[in-house]
């Protein structure tokens, strides 16, 4: 079936679970930000007062037009510029997030519409779902899949959280826009979506050993997509129009997948802890981070380095996971209270599953279902060089002690099972950091 034609439909999954797809339009073509306001009634049928919200960067590339756009159509249309941060753009933390609610609610508009990437889509979500207003967006970047995805992932006194919200009711987007976004944002969105073949393994990790639910349709719904921008990753540097509309609509799907989960299961994985530990640490530390989906690539490197030297291991003894996680390296209390707490639960959970590695053919069982999803570290690097993506630590900002930091910590800040635990338990962490950080980093 057409992944189009389940847009605002709930659907029986080969699974046994039916789906619901929240989002109900999706385009992805020239002037729809032209036909916007024939878009808003359709989303939400008495959208008279609309809030259009933006950056300084985003109103110019396009939020001006929407706001005209709407104006014409007779919609009442508010605005916000969500101000910048240090000296980068906007972040999405609990002190951006509140000023945006107040004003917000002082409109009280029936739609938001987010003009933007990232950060604004995230601010719109969380600020919309808090107040119970619906939201659209009209994307600037193909920068990382959370446009379609039912949660938010903010920094909340100092602590990435993942928190609960709703997905918007359309995603639009002109290829003109997305194309001429900055080659690093592309980029990052191509490092969010390859992370999929890393995170895929560790979701069927977690199903084998924790019967986590597994569902094959989600896990392969970009399947089809991918030759529009694996085939030739070059067409991604060079902002070609068939990659470039081929990684957006990949994005979108994949953030899909983790709404129609409800977990983000799908697409994130232990290669996604190394993107959220270096912007624990950046926040912690007063510092900057790279994009999102810049450091997922090097952390899909390092996944599939660390898949590489875990499925070599013939038969595995395993080793006890640290007893407490490095409270001196959180430095701030809450951090370490809500870091403690996800790995107290982990290392709980991880009794029971030890003969389930270890039992009579259990590890090779396992070693045959993972080494079928994952791809080889020189695979990974090559896509994300021919992609113009980051490809080494110094391309993120991170010298060889900080890297090291993160990969050493990145396994204490979530509860759930991942390739970095399982690196852990069979001895490739700590002992082969130093190796690793030379042979891929
Ligand atoms: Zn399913
Ligand atoms: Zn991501």
């Amino acid at each position: 079936m057409e992944l189009s034609g389940l847009l605002g439909t709930s659907f029986a999954c080969d699974c046994g679970k039916t789906h619901h797809v929240p989002v109900r339009r999706f385009v992805y073509g020239s002037g729809v930000i032209d036909s916007l306001a024939e878009l808003v009634p359709g989303s939400c049928a008495d959208a008279l007062r609309v809030v259009v919200v933006a950056d300084v960067r985003t109103w110019d590339v396009c939020g001006r037009r929407v706001e005209e756009v709407l104006q014409t159509a007779g919609i009442a249309v508010a605005r916000v510029i969500v101000p910048d941060r240090r000296q980068g753009g906007p972040v999405c933390d609990d002190i951006t997030v509140r000023p945006l609610v107040d004003q917000l609610r002082g409109v009280h508009p029936d739609l938001v519409v987010a003009v933007g990437s990232g950060v604004i889509n995230d601010l719109c979500k969380w600020s919309a779902f808090q107040l119970g207003i619906p939201y659209l967006v009209v994307a600037t970047a193909a920068s990382m899949n959370g446009y379609s995805s039912a949660n938010v992932a903010p920094t909340v006194a100092g602590v990435k959280l993942l928190i609960e919200a709703r997905p918007p009711v359309a995603v639009v987007a002109e290829p003109s826009i997305i194309e001429q976004s900055p080659r690093e944002m592309t980029a990052a969105g191509f490092g969010d979506t390859i992370a999929k073949h890393q995170s895929t393994a560790d979701w069927v990790a977690n199903h084998f050993l924790f019967d986590e639910y597994y569902c094959r349709f989600c896990a392969g719904i970009v399947t089809k997509l991918e030759p529009l921008y694996l085939d030739r990753p070059e067409d991604i540097r060079d902002g070609k129009r068939e990659a470039i509309g081929g990684l957006f609509k990949a994005l979108f799907w994949t953030g899909m997948a983790m709404t129609l989960m409800g977990t983000s299961a799908p697409a994130s994985g232990g290669e996604h802890l190394l993107s959220h530990t270096l912007d624990m640490m950046a926040e912690t530390r007063g510092e900057n981070h790279d994009l999102h989906g810049r450091q997922v690539g090097i952390g899909t490197l390092l996944s599939a380095a660390l898949y590489q030297r875990v499925l070599a291991i013939n038969s595995p003894a395993l080793i006890p996971l640290p007893v407490s996680i490095d409270e001196r390296f959180w430095s701030v209390p809450s951090v370490v209270a809500a870091v403690a707490e996800q790995y107290g639960s982990k290392r709980a959970r991880l009794e029971p599953i030890r003969k389930k590695i270890t039992g009579h053919d259990a590890w090779d069982q396992l070693r045959t279902k993972l080494a079928a999803e994952v791809k080889s570290p020189e695979t990974i690097r090559t896509w994300l060089q021919r992609a113009g993506a980051a490809v080494s630590m110094a391309d993120i900002g991170c010298s060889r002690e900080r890297i090291r930091s993160a990969i050493l910590h990145m396994h204490e800040i979530r509860r759930r099972f991942t390739i970095v635990d399982l690196a852990w338990l069979t001895g490739v962490l700590p002992g082969q950091v130093d190796h690793l950080i030379d042979a891929w980093l």
